[in-house]
């Protein structure tokens, strides 16, 4: 296996390929930004008085970043009557200059990339490969929509209809729209769909998860910059209680969220009980992605790609791999190779070049990983341990992969987000079963199939209503306008993020008829 398994396929970082100049001074660039004393906070009237001061503290060391400060359910509620009264002004902005603006957006975070990578080691633990392909996923968004935005409001579209009579669709912006993101992807998600949602000429109020505020305030003030009106997007750093009353409010028109299944279920659930115009909701949720190989298949590549898609990010994506299927034929093999390319990777402080798996987020991540792992070692085969060093382990949050080798599919009954693979053997005649098992657990985000017999490919592919699926290749890292990313069922509503159709869920049709 390569010794640098999780280098990008493409360099995302804007930077020629073989430049190690350009990439030198970003990362010493990188390294003299001193990220400390950031604040996220709503510049609303509205908000003025609702906020209670948090403080933001590093994954990586524990240090103090900054300060968010949580808006109050009264003071949320208050900022959506608030964007509320500028609905109109935004929709008065023509499309073209929307587009325009996010375009200068993503050339000013092109130019802040160093500054950013920075923010988003500190405050989400994003390793330098991570935070490389994080920015450039966030300026993709914007270009993306930019361009969509020009597809979609830049004319009408003229329709058939009787000599005298003129019939043409506009697309028109819904209102005030809540997007509200993980911490994942602090900035890449955030951006997508606070792009999308102004893209459409709707009112912003965009809540970013509770430990990454930081970052979203600084992609906020970047888009303020950029020419978006102060009153056209908010920022609303705050708790579940913030989104909960963004969400249930009446004049909310449309809300984007990523995050749980559990807390799409409730923003359904408020959106639905309210006593106002019905709203979408735009959700990705989670999954437990399974990659199915056979003994047709490269056991290098299932293995590079099993290392890459499970354990990259610190398997803290919702489309990252959790459940293998290998066939037994194969299985000790690819097992061992898995096991071997772990071993090699460097669990450590993202800011180190040297680092390949940074800290999960938080305190309570690291306890739900300990558990599950515990809880799998007694009731399971644990196949592989990797371990945190003890410096490293006093210091932040940190996990090492793990390999589990499981009895059926079924003993993994959860999504667990983290750097944890599961493993199932399985036998020629039982591929049905295999099926059978990853349909029943009701997500359907991401998928992989290693096989080098077509029909196995198209067989899985047409059984299971998975959203995106990878064949002989990792199972990660969507690229917008290439790889619509989203699912179905549990994992969530559609339309795909850096798809065609997105943009179109945050406006609202109107269809004109003219008698000539
Ligand atoms: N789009 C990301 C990927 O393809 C995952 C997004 C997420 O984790 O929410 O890896």
């Amino acid at each position: 296996l390569p010794k640098d398994l999780f280098s990008p396929r493409r360099n995302s970082a804007g930077i020629e390929v073989g430049d190690r100049r350009a990439l030198g001074s970003l990362i010493a660039e990188r390294r003299r930004t001193r990220v400390e004393r950031l604040e996220a906070r709503c510049e609303a009237a509205a908000a003025k008085t609702g906020g209670e001061p948090v403080e933001i503290v590093s994954p990586v060391d524990g240090g103090l970043l900054g300060t968010s400060y949580h808006l109050s359910s009264e003071a949320a509620t208050a900022l959506v009557r608030e964007a509320a009264a500028h609905c109109r002004t935004a929709e008065a902005v023509p499309g073209p200059r929307r587009a325009e603006m996010l375009r200068k957006a993503a050339s000013l975070m092109e130019e802040r990339q160093a500054e950013l990578l920075a923010i988003l080691a500190a405050e989400g633990g994003k390793t330098l490969d991570d935070g490389i392909a994080e920015v450039r996923e966030a300026v993709d968004f914007l270009r993306f929509y930019a361009d969509e935005a020009m597809r979609l409001f830049g004319a009408p579209v003229e329709l058939p209809g009787p000599t005298g009579e003129e019939n043409r669709l506009t697309y028109r912006p819904r209102g005030v729209a809540v997007a509200i993101s993980p911490w994942n992807f602090p900035l890449a998600i955030f951006t997508g769909q606070v792009a999308a949602a102004l893209a459409a000429g709707n009112v912003v109020i965009a809540k970013p998860a509770e430990q990454t505020p930081l970052i979203a305030a600084k992609a906020v003030e970047l888009l303020h910059q950029a020419g978006f009106a102060k009153e056209h997007l908010y920022l609303a750093p705050g708790d579940g209680r913030t989104g909960a009353a963004l969400t249930s409010h009446d004049l909310t028109a449309v809300v984007a969220f990523t995050g749980s299944t559990e807390t799409a279920f409730a923003i359904n659930r408020a959106l639905a009980s309210r006593n106002a115009p019905i709203a979408p909701l735009i959700a990705e949720t989670g999954g437990i992605n399974a990659l199915i190989a056979d003994a047709t298949a490269l056991p290098e590549q299932v293995a590079d790609d099993v290392v890459m898609s499970a354990f990259r990010s610190a398997g803290q994506r919702c489309s990252a791999l959790r459940l293998l299927f290998l066939q037994e034929d194969v299985a000790d093999k690819i097992l061992d190779m898995i096991a071997g390319a772990a071993k090699e990777l460097t669990v450590g402080d993202p800011r180190e070049l040297s680092t390949d798996i940074g800290p999960v987020i938080d305190g309570e991540q690291l306890a739900m990983l300990r558990d599950h792992v515990s809880r799998m070692e007694r009731e399971q085969k644990l196949r592989y341990r990797g371990e945190v060093p003890a410096d490293l382990a006093a210091k932040g949050h940190y996990f090492a992969p793990h390999i589990v080798e499981i009895d059926r599919p079924e003993a993994l009954d959860r999504e667990i987000f983290g750097p944890v693979l599961h493993v199932v053997r399985w036998k020629a005649r039982d591929f049905d079963k295999i099926l059978d098992a990853i349909e029943a657990t009701g997500y359907g985000l991401t998928l992989g199939v290693h096989s080098r017999i077509n029909e196995t490919a198209h067989k899985v592919i047409a059984r299971l209503s998975v959203g995106n699926v990878y064949v002989n290749r990792n199972i990660i890292g969507a690229i917008v306008g290439s790889q619509p990313f989203g699912g179905s069922g549990l994992s969530g509503t559609g339309p795909k993020a850096g798809g065609p159709n997105y943009l179109v869920r945050f406006a609202r049709e109107q269809v004109i008829s003219v008698n000539t």
